[in-house]
């Protein structure tokens, strides 16, 4: 299973929200789509699910057209874009059961199974209106889930909800993709949900696609120096008047982008100026820095 995007390009209008946006999917993981709010991400998705079509370029999933071959195309994959209104008056079984056009033995022993993994089995018979948003966020996910689907893609699925409930979704999203191999394209603004869950990045701002990959190799491209030195500002002018990009001083540290073959010459220049060094570690980027780094500012 694999989505492949050929330079997507979407216009609303005079609104240019993505610009020749081109990557792949595969199987397996969780992928994260990051960006400022208005970047893209939703637009992106609405693309990839065939939802609407692109100004220009083409989306394959599967190896199908998701335009031209929708129903080929979309067969595996479950989406939920802007979060699905479900029916207050009605109660949580019977809402999947519209929304999902399931019916049958089979259909109702997989609802029941993944009803279970969300907590939800308890509450099948109630009605939906009397539901949490968090509540509402998981049968939002088991709808997605309910089509027997490989890749789900869930477009912000803790908008709304409190830390509690932001963890609760991150952990399912984890584990589902982790016991069941479903693929997992999530999108969000917040960058340390990204980082804890997913494997694979795509980073979009300003409709432009700024950097994907997997996580670990995008934030070990760029690493950082973290050094204890005695007198860090100090230390930090040093660095600065010798052509070293400074990215952070704290009151016992600063932080330099690097080569990590540079280190050491980093140490030398220190202790040969006077100054006491008493750590020095190289570390891979955190998500914060490298987004600030790829937007120019972003958020
Ligand atoms: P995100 O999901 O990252 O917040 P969107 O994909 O929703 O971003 O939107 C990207 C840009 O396109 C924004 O500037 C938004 O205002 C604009 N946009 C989105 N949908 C429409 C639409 N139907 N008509 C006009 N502009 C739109
Ligand atoms: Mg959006």
């Amino acid at each position: 299973m694999s989505v492949e995007c050929f330079c997507l390009t979407k216009r609303y209008g005079r609104k240019l929200a993505l610009e020749d946006v081109s990557l792949e999917i595969n199987d397996g993981g969780v992928t994260g789509l990051i960006g400022p709010n208005g970047a893209g991400k939703s637009t992106l998705i609405k693309l990839i699910t065939g939802l609407i079509w692109p100004t220009e370029g083409f989306v394959l999933v599967d190896g199908y057209d998701a335009h031209r071959e929708h129903v080929k195309a979309m067969r595996r994959i479950g989406a939920i874009i802007e979060w699905p209104s479900f029916i207050p008056a009605l109660s949580a079984g019977a809402n999947l059961d519209i929304f999902s056009g399931g019916h049958g033995k089979q259909y109702r022993a997989k609802r029941d199974e993944i009803l279970r993994f969300m907590e939800l089995n308890t509450v099948l018979d109630r009605k939906v209106g009397s539901f949490s948003t968090g509540m509402k966020q998981r049968l939002g996910i088991t709808l997605a889930l309910l089509p027997d689907s490989e890749f789900i893609i869930l477009d912000e699925p803790t908008n709304g909800l409190d830390p509690a409930g932001i963890v609760e979704i991150r952990q399912i999203i984890r584990e589902y993709n982790r016991r069941f191999g479903v693929s997992v394209m999530v999108s969000s603004h917040l960058l340390s949900e990204v980082e804890q869950i997913c494997d694979n990045l795509i980073l979009i701002d300003d409709g432009k696609l700024k950097a994907w990959g997997e996580i670990g190799e995008l934030l070990c491209e760029h690493p950082r120096l973290r050094i204890r030195v005695d007198r860090p500002a100090a230390a930090a002018e040093l660095l600065r008047s010798r052509e070293t990009s400074v990215m952070d001083i704290t009151t016992e540290e600063i932080f330099v982008e690097i080569e990590a073959e540079q280190a050491g010459g980093v140490n030398r220049m220190l202790v040969e100026a006077g100054f006491s060094v008493s750590h020095l570690a190289v570390e891979r980027q955190t998500l914060e820095s490298f987004f600030l780094r790829e937007t120019g500012g972003g958020e």
